[in-house]
């Protein structure tokens, strides 16, 4: 399953924790993913005006 990393400029603007349904972006850092929370929606980087995050495969 793919889950997001963030690879691009992140501004901290946090957008990506709000979006996420299962908080699994974050919850603190916008730069974390909860990997056993991740249902891989894809919302955090569709939401993220940076484009800051992209989907890649685990491990
Ligand atoms: S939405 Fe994008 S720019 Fe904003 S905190 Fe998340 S990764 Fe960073
Ligand atoms: S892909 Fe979906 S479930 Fe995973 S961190 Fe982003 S918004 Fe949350």
């Amino acid at each position: 399953m793919k889950i997001p990393v963030v690879v691009g400029d992140c501004n901290g603007c946090c957008y990506c924790i709000m979006a996420c349904p299962v908080g699994a972006a974050g919850p603190i850092n916008p730069k974390k993913v909860i990997a056993e929370k991740c249902t891989g929606c894809g919302k955090c980087v569709n939401v993220c005006p940076k484009a800051a995050r992209e989907m890649r495969e685990q491990g």
